[in-house]
């Protein structure tokens, strides 16, 4: 049986990560095993036959405020700046999403507007980031009458699409995630790094693994080869459920029918993701071209269905945060807590959503408990 050091179960961003810390500050060996056939997990991207890159797995851009993870991916990868904007179709006008000032300027004749705006302004005060479900508990009639509108219009249509559960359902930082913002700012992230890989996501994860320590192997399922070799250490960022024989049952997804389409047309919408809250079954369209300003006639687009998770079907792509399936996480993070040198991290292992930044940081820090314990 072949034994290695370190095996690291899944090429994502979190298996990428330990992977590169493991070889370079260890200086241990490391297997990278993926039953996927590409690197680089939800990220992945590829550029196609028009010359746009496209991902995969839905619109990623990178965003954080740590200066030691923009260092430590910069290693990897040159840098597009890239300020994301967000538009959502709301009665047939496009606003600026997150819901802003200036979204409440497009949609109310300047009378009444002036009058929101002044009393979000006196409540709130100004740049300050306000969840739906706390707007809609004012006792203002006017701001009573703006909460309701931007909940039914903009949130309500949109979480049923994609969780099948309404905002109040959910575990409120679903909806706290896209706040209202009282502000003048578009954007759809405020961190102070924000930007898309210059040669792409997967290019970045090649260079991150790119190291005479770490092996990597695609299409190669953990679950069928565990009892074929050993290891010293194993970090797994696959579905902890699915490691443990859902003894404890399954943890719920949604997950996303991505159809990517191109058109023969040069630009085909105003801003490079535009949420649909009330009309089609998709949620949003993201056109690729806008991300890394690729010029090409034509323009590839990718429309998001929710829809369930389930196993062999399609992919876990959101975990459906509730106490219910908190609890069966728990235990199953209890029984990982008593397992030897082996840890369970990233959005699959952690059952949690977490954007590229926490999967960084949450690697760092498991990195950090490894490195302590030598
Ligand atoms: C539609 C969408 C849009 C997103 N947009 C953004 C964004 O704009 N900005 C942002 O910061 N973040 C975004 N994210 C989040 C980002 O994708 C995640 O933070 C990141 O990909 C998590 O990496 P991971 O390694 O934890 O998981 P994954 O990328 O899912 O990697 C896990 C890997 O483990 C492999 N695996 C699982 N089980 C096994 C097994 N038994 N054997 C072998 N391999 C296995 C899987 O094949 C997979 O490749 C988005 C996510 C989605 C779904």
């Amino acid at each position: 049986m072949k034994k290695y050091k370190n095996i690291v179960v899944g090429c994502g961003l979190a298996g990428a990560v330990m992977a590169n810390k493991l070889a370079n500050e260890l200086n241990e060996t490391v297997l990278v095993v993926d039953r996927k056939n590409h690197l680089a997990g939800t990220c992945y991207d590829y550029k196609n036959e028009y010359g746009i890159t496209v991902h995969k797995y839905g619109p990623h851009i990178f965003r954080t405020n740590s200066k030691e993870i923009w260092q430590f991916l910069s290693q990897y990868t040159q840098w597009y700046p890239f300020m994301h904007k967000v538009l959502g179709v709301v009665d047939g006008i496009e606003i600026p999403i997150p819901f802003n000032l200036n979204s409440l300027r497009k949609v109310f004749p300047t009378q009444l507007a002036n009058t929101l705006e002044n009393k979000l302004i006196q409540t709130f005060g100004f740049n300050k980031k306000i969840p739906i479900l706390e707007l809609r508990r004012t006792e203002d009639k006017d701001l009573q009458f703006l909460a309701e509108y931007i909940y039914n219009k903009v949130f309500l249509g949109y979480t049923l699409k994609q969780w099948d559960y309404t905002p109040e359902q959910l575990d409120p930082s679903v909806t706290g995630s896209v706040p209202v913002y009282i502000s003048r700012d578009d954007r759809y992230f405020q961190e102070k790094y924000q930007a898309i890989p210059r040669l792409g996501y997967t290019k970045m994860f090649e260079n991150m693994l790119n190291h005479p320590l770490i092996e990597v192997k695609l299409e190669t399922d953990f679950l069928n080869i565990k009892e074929t070799v050993a290891w010293e250490r194993l970090i797994y960022t696959g579905p902890i459920e699915e490691f443990f024989g859902y003894k404890y049952g399954k943890l719920p997804y949604r997950s996303l029918d991505i159809k990517i389409e191109t058109f023969d047309t040069d630009k085909f919408q105003n801003a490079p993701v535009v949420n649909y809250p009330e009309n089609y079954d998709f949620t949003r369209i993201a056109e690729y071209k806008y991300f890394l300003n690729e010029k090409s006639d034509k323009t590839t687009l990718s429309f998001e269905y929710p829809e369930n998770f389930e196993v062999g079907k399609n992919d876990r792509i959101y975990p459906i945060l509730n106490e219910a399936n908190q609890a069966i996480y728990n235990r199953y993070a209890a029984d990982a807590q008593k397992m030897p040198n082996t840890y369970f991290i990233g959005r699959l292992g952690a059952y949690r959503y977490y954007d590229m930044n926490r999967t960084i940081a949450n690697a760092f820090e498991t990195f950090n408990i490894i490195k302590n314990k030598r």
